[in-house]
């Protein structure tokens, strides 16, 4: 095992070897706080039951962080026995109020917004974003997103419904039970928090499988969900692989829902293994080729580093990303020119400088399968503008990457990249557009950007696509919901429909004498 030690401000990283399972961050003069690095399982740190592990890497060098246990079926059927007695009519989470619900998850939010500076180091290290933005962004959305669900947990209200006859009949918003939710690792923070919040405010148990590129922070977060007071069972969290771990959670006989967010491919076996066990109710967030659509009417300036942002942020590894960048013939020249520019300025590297925009791509995997995609961009036809290779020699880094000419049939115009490359697509006509930037399977999400009020309202109400933002992108917040059309998923996550998906509806009706008998 390894013992790691971050000294907080400097975000000096310090390896240490080390033969205890406790990782080590100084966070704080004087402040030592651990990450445990077994599997989560009825508030207790346990072996996997093989007693595996398997190591988590530092994609900015290569190296490894340290080994991590790893689940399989036999601990998903533990975590799945602790998940279903915590769930059980009368337990302590069954009788707890709603409103001491949604105090643990406020001060879940509290615990992990007090350790922001450790999680947004350890988030850097393991997956390999830059530490600005994992301080400022990744970690205040997931405190945002807690205390939203938690001010839901006693204000998720039934109806009374006037049926025919002598009755009152009512509805009861329950909890589902025992939920399966299956990560990703692009936001591994923030995906953890989209699917606790809401399954948790709304009374549901939980088993959480997180990405094996990036478990360290959801452990972390584990502890603190301990620390807070959450009744054992009540979240169990197993670091471990897809076709093993993930699976047996999806095809349990024993989980009442599960929810999944990550690639398209996975999301079909999701639902297939539901569909082939106990039914179970699915939720799917999934993959996207957004369009960007760029109006020439639209303010240059704003649209050039919107489209960059809605791209090259967070490496390119964004399931909503703007990754067909249509631009209308009258400014192709001018906006290419310009985005080529800023992807040239783009600050690739180190991802614990504060002046990094870009760091490595999370592991070697998604690094050769992006140069794959690059590579059939230009064997296609498609011109690179600028980028194309690697941007260090060592880690996984990309540089930023622009295609020009791209034409709706090629591959990297189809197929989702997941990393920093670009492709600008050429139009004419409003009707066309929405027609071209619709041909796709996915339905994740869409931008306009334009002065012109009606062609806005046009393209929102036309494009077929869970989100549309209009001179703005990647714009999230805890209130509204987010999720796919098409083969981009089903269900939403966030806001008040979010919790909808953690939720059984209950009709009761009883019978109303008309006498005193
Ligand atoms: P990516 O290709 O971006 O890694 P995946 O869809 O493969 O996306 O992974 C997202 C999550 O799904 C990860 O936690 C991964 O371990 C998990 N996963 C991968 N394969 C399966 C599977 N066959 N069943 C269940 N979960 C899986």
């Amino acid at each position: 095992y390894v013992r790691i030690a971050i000294s907080f401000g400097l975000a000096a990283l310090l390896l240490t070897l080390s033969c205890d399972n406790i990782c080590n961050l100084n966070i704080e003069p004087n402040q030592i706080s651990s990450v445990s690095l077994q599997l989560f399982i009825n508030n207790e740190w346990q072996d996997a039951v093989s007693k595996r592990s398997f190591p988590t890497i530092n994609p900015a060098t290569g190296e490894v962080i340290c080994q991590v246990a790893e689940a399989d079926k036999a601990d998903v059927d533990k975590a799945v026995k602790a998940a279903r007695e915590a769930f059980r009519f009368g337990s302590p989470w069954r009788r707890m109020d709603a409103s001491d619900r949604g105090l643990l998850l406020s001060r879940l939010a509290d615990a992990i917004e007090r350790d922001t500076a450790y999680l947004a180091e350890l988030e850097t290290l393991d997956n390999g974003k830059p530490y600005a933005v994992s301080y400022r962004v990744d970690v205040p959305m997931v405190v945002k997103c807690l205390r939203y669900c938690a001010g839901w947990a006693d204000k998720w209200e039934g109806k009374t419904i006037p049926i025919d006859g002598d009755f009152f009949c009512y509805t009861r918003h329950e909890p589902i039970g025992v939920c399966g939710q299956i990560i990703p690792w692009n936001f591994p923070l923030l995906m953890q928090a989209w699917k606790l919040g809401p399954a948790l405010a709304t009374g549901n148990t939980v088993v959480m499988k997180v990405a094996e590129q990036t478990p360290l922070t959801a452990l972390y977060v584990a502890s603190l969900i301990k620390e807070v007071g959450f009744p054992p069972g009540v979240v169990n969290i197993l670091p471990g692989m897809g076709p093993s771990a993930g699976s047996a959670i999806a095809s349990h006989m024993d989980v009442d829902k599960v929810a999944f967010t990550g690639s398209t491919e996975v999301g079909h076996l999701i639902q297939q293994a539901s569909g082939s066990s106990n039914l179970k109710k699915v939720t799917l967030e999934l993959g996207g080729k957004s369009p960007n659509i760029i109006m020439s009417d639209a303010n240059m300036a704003e649209a050039v580093e919107q489209s960059h942002f809605a791209l090259f942020f967070n490496q390119g590894q964004c399931c909503c990303a703007g990754s067909r960048t249509y631009v209308q013939d009258t400014i192709y020249d001018e906006f290419m020119e310009r985005s080529v520019e800023r992807a040239k300025s783009r600050v690739v590297g180190d991802p614990f400088n504060m002046k990094t925009e870009q760091g490595p791509q999370v592991d070697e995997q998604q690094f050769k399968k992006i140069l794959g995609y690059i590579s059939s961009g230009k064997r296609e036809g498609a011109k690179l503008m600028c980028g194309g290779g690697v941007a260090a020699d060592r880690g996984y880094f990309i540089q930023p990457t622009i295609f020009g000419d791209v034409q709706d049939g090629m591959t990297i115009a189809r197929e989702e990249i997941f990393g920093p490359v670009m492709q600008i697509l050429k139009f004419k006509t409003l009707e066309e557009v929405v027609e071209r930037a619709n041909d796709t399977k996915y339905g994740l999400a869409a931008a306009v950007f334009t002065k012109d009020i009606d062609k806005a309202h046009y393209i929102s109400s036309g494009i077929r696509a869970g989100t549309v933002w209009i001179n703005c992108y990647n714009v999230f917040g805890a209130q509204a919901p987010f999720g796919g059309y098409k083969y981009s998923g089903n269900g939403r996550e966030l806001g008040e429909y979010g919790l909808d998906n953690y939720t059984e509806v209950k009709t009761v009706t009883i019978k109303v004498p008309q006498k005193n008998s």
